[in-house]
């Protein structure tokens, strides 16, 4: 049972277990046709089975969860914009602790047996003193901003479970991790769509907000797997997932640039608007927890994250060409 199965990670996540003989379930919003566009793009849409649900009641989460009877529940749904919730603080917090804790209790009343993940955050970590960086799995929690907030009580309230009531529940503290399936609001997939369309020449700027924070970044295909391997490991515990890599914002806007044979500098307008109330200045993670204890393997650097993002990107527009104007 996946929650968020519409978006990035539940899309390559379903798609995952399902090559593995799963058996897929995921919940959806009631309000609205949920969003399939990522399901149908990898073409699974008809290989899972979607329910409705209001992950905020407590009584319908144990309704689905009595009826599907998982044998694992992969929370991933979020409102996951940390710009957005500098927009709107209260329901960031509200959607992501709420839903986890109804979640968890749900597992608790029905079966205790039920092997639980949630998706945590490198942003629970907020600003970082540059000497105690990388991030380890040790280092405590200083959220700045109301989505990391949300995060680290999500994080809190699934390891009180596990210490209180004994249950199989996990967390993978997740890095940036980037693909096509991102919306374009979120800042790689937008540097990579624009530097495509000025490449073909149907638009000649980049808006940026502040280019001097660095980040850890991922490629999310890669991520999903260490996902699964964490409810797989023989006892329940939290996984920092990241490539252990770090670079600026510019300079991964420059690698896009440079790989389009573009020269960047040509291109970007910078809009004092986009800068967000507090941002990180830099943080990246130590994956060897990862590596040793789930034997993950990750070896992507800047370049070749950037190679994968383009080629994914130029297929991704394709389909939507086709997909939307036929
Ligand atoms: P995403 O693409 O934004 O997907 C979020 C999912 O949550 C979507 O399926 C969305 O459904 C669902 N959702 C949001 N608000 C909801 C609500 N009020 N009720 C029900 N469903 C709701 O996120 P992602 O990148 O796949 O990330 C997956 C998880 O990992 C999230 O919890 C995120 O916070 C966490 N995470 C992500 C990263 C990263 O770099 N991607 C890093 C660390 C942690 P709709 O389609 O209906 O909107």
């Amino acid at each position: 049972m996946i929650t968020g199965i519409t978006g990035q990670d539940g899309t390559y996540l379903s798609r995952f277990l399902l090559d593995k003989g799963y058996r897929v379930y995921g919940l959806v919003r009631y309000n609205a046709a949920p969003n399939i566009s990522n399901l149908d793009y990898l073409g699974i849409e008809d290989r899972v089975k979607l329910l409705n649900v209001d992950l905020t009641e407590l009584s319908d989460v144990i309704r689905v969860v009595e009826k599907i009877q998982p044998d694992e529940i992969y929370n991933l749904a979020a409102q996951s914009s940390v710009g957005l919730s500098f927009e709107q603080p209260i329901a960031t917090y509200e959607f992501n602790t709420s839903s986890t804790l109804n979640l968890l209790e749900s597992v608790r009343i029905v079966n205790p047996g039920i092997k639980f993940y949630q998706a945590s955050s490198s942003e629970m970590y907020g600003n970082i003193d540059k000497d105690k960086l990388p991030v380890t799995e040790k280092h405590y929690l200083n959220p700045s901003s109301p989505y990391g907030v949300s995060k680290a009580s999500a994080h809190m309230i699934t390891t009180s479970y596990r210490q209180c009531y004994n249950l199989f529940a996990s967390c993978g503290i997740l890095f940036n991790h980037e693909s096509c399936l991102r919306p374009s609001k979120f800042v790689t997939k937008k540097i990579v769509e624009t530097a495509l369309k000025i490449s073909d020449g149907s638009v000649n700027e980049l808006v940026m907000g502040n280019m001097n924070i660095s980040r850890d970044w991922g490629y999310a295909p890669e991520y999903i797997k260490v996902i699964w391997m964490i409810l797989q490991n023989g006892i329940p515990d939290d996984f920092i997932v990241c490539s252990g890599e770090v670079c600026s914002l510019e300079e991964f806007v420059c690698e896009v640039f440079t790989q389009l044979d573009l020269d960047y500098k040509d291109f970007i307008k910078v809009d004092n608007n986009l800068y967000r109330p507090l941002d990180l200045d830099i943080i990246y993670g130590d994956n060897s927890k990862a590596r040793n204890t789930l034997n993950w393997n990750y070896n992507f650097k800047l370049p070749e994250l950037v190679r994968k993002l383009i080629e994914d990107e130029i297929e991704y527009s394709e389909w939507k060409n086709r997909h939307f104007h036929n």
